[in-house]
């Protein structure tokens, strides 16, 4: 069997003390510092540690976060690899492959084995345009696009239905491809399909997108057709309650975001939102009040990296030179979906690049999760393949993970908390979802017998 997730750039750490190839080579690692390591399904990779002592500097957080960033579960809660390959189609180009190296987009095998990244969910992100116009279609043939990464690449790509499959994928050394829903709309007003795509592997649904939809009103439509979550979609949530999805309240309103944490029974989480005490006004992040709340149910918010969400400053500027590049297209007479127009919005934007968060900003969103509500509550939700240029620097693609817990690790937070943020709380509202799933089903089962 193939060690997990060894990348072609080494690990420094390991390959210097001679481990990479062998774990039973030497004294057995340290003990698990907490009990949630040791039920892993693998052994420890982590080579042993000397105990620290005066002689001995602390060690360099860039190769400490490179070995960790191998040795933890990774898990990114909203990659949108399925929708990137889909716009390529409807452009009659050919997706590109991810399970080679590509030269676009933010995701791929090698960048994704470079950055220790083991489960990224694949975002089934279906349109609003298509609500009530085939989005159920739509919706099945991105999961079987995803379905046909794992079929080119069955040593380096699994899917995952349950965390246990997870970390035996982890264990296996393959990165998992679990899957979300983003947009309800291929519920397509049926509650059996809410089973239906549980069947298909579907593990969380985004209840509604950028519109108002027949589940739910969205942050971003200023209609607010149902005041929240429709009657529909409070069945909704409670079917997915009794299935095991998992309830996504990102790009929700505020009423569907009170609406879900009254009706739903299990934890929640929000895939991709940050924290719009950066962003004041701004409904598509979470207030600290929701954070409370969601943490309080047991949820966790994995942080956006778009700079859009990172910071109000950083929104209006990029607002402002959206602006003049538009200006600027328009003087030299192209449409920027034109090849004349990408050429010359490509020139522009070389000499005027635009504003960009750092690394150092998304974990000042960790930082403040974790001064609200402690450090179980809070994860990774990239938006990679999703918000384009905007991504931070240090931050520029799915090999870049091992930046974030640089900085995390220099201010302070050791392994157990990088643990739970790179994966493991969102890992722990996934099995508790899955638990309160299986109760569900159980006593639905048990009633009859407890007539007679
Ligand atoms: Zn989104």
């Amino acid at each position: 069997m193939r060690l997990p997730s060894l990348p072609s750039l080494a690990l420094p750490i390991a390959v210097g003390l001679g481990l990479a190839c062998g774990e039973s080579a030497g004294p057995p690692p340290p003990a698990p510092a907490e009990p949630s390591v040791s039920a892993k399904a693998e052994p420890s990779r982590e080579p042993p540690r000397p105990e620290p002592n005066e002689a001995m500097p602390p060690p360099d957080p860039r190769l400490r976060a490179e070995a960790l960033a191998h040795e933890l579960i990774i898990l990114d809660g909203h990659v949108d690899v399925p929708w990137r390959m889909e716009e390529a189609r409807e452009a009659g180009k050919p997706p590109d492959d991810v399970t080679r190296a590509t030269e676009g987009g933010d995701f791929d095998l090698l960048r994704a084995r470079a950055g220790g990244l083991d489960a990224p969910f694949m975002s089934i992100y279906v349109a609003p345009r298509f609500e009530g116009k085939g989005a159920k279609a739509v919706a099945d043939r991105l999961i079987d696009s995803v379905e046909a990464i794992v079929a080119r690449a069955p040593d380096d790509f699994a899917l995952a239905r349950s965390p246990a499959e997870l970390r035996a994928n982890f264990a296996a050394g393959k990165i998992s491809l679990p899957m979300g829903m983003e947009n309800g709309a291929p519920i397509e007003g049926d509650l059996a399909n809410v089973a239906y795509f549980h069947g298909r592997g579907i593990r969380y649904i985004t209840l509604a997108h950028s519109k108002d939809n027949h589940i739910s009103d969205s942050s971003y439509d200023d209609r607010h057709t149902h005041g929240g979550l429709s009657p529909f979609g409070e069945q909704v949530v409670a079917e997915m309650n009794r299935v095991g999805i998992m309830v996504d309240v990102s790009h929700l309103s505020d009423e569907a975001f009170d609406d879900v944490l009254r009706v739903s029974q299990a934890p929640v989480i929000a895939s991709h939102s940050s924290c719009r005490h950066f962003t004041p006004g701004w409904e598509r992040n979470m207030s600290d009040e929701m954070i409370r709340r969601l943490a309080a149910a047991g949820g966790v918010i994995q942080i956006n990296f778009g700079s859009d969400f990172l910071s109000g400053e950083l929104r209006a500027e990029r607002k402002a030179w959206r602006a003049e590049l538009d200006a600027h297209l328009k003087a030299q007479g192209v449409a920027e979906d034109t090849p004349e127009g990408e050429a010359a919005a490509a020139a522009w934007s070389a000499d005027h690049p635009a504003p960009r968060a750092t690394v150092e900003t998304v974990a000042d969103h960790i930082e403040h999760v974790i001064s609200l509500v402690g450090v179980d509550h809070v994860g990774l939700g990239s938006d990679f393949d999703g918000v384009g240029d905007s991504l931070p620097q240090g931050l520029e693609d799915v090999s870049r993970y091992p930046n974030l817990l640089r900085v995390l690790l220099e201010r302070g937070h050791g392994r157990d908390e990088l643990e739970g943020i790179a994966g493991g709380n969102v890992l722990r509202v996934w099995q508790a979802v899955e638990d309160h799933a299986h109760a569900a089903q159980r006593a639905t089962t048990k009633d009859p017998a407890a007539h007679r």
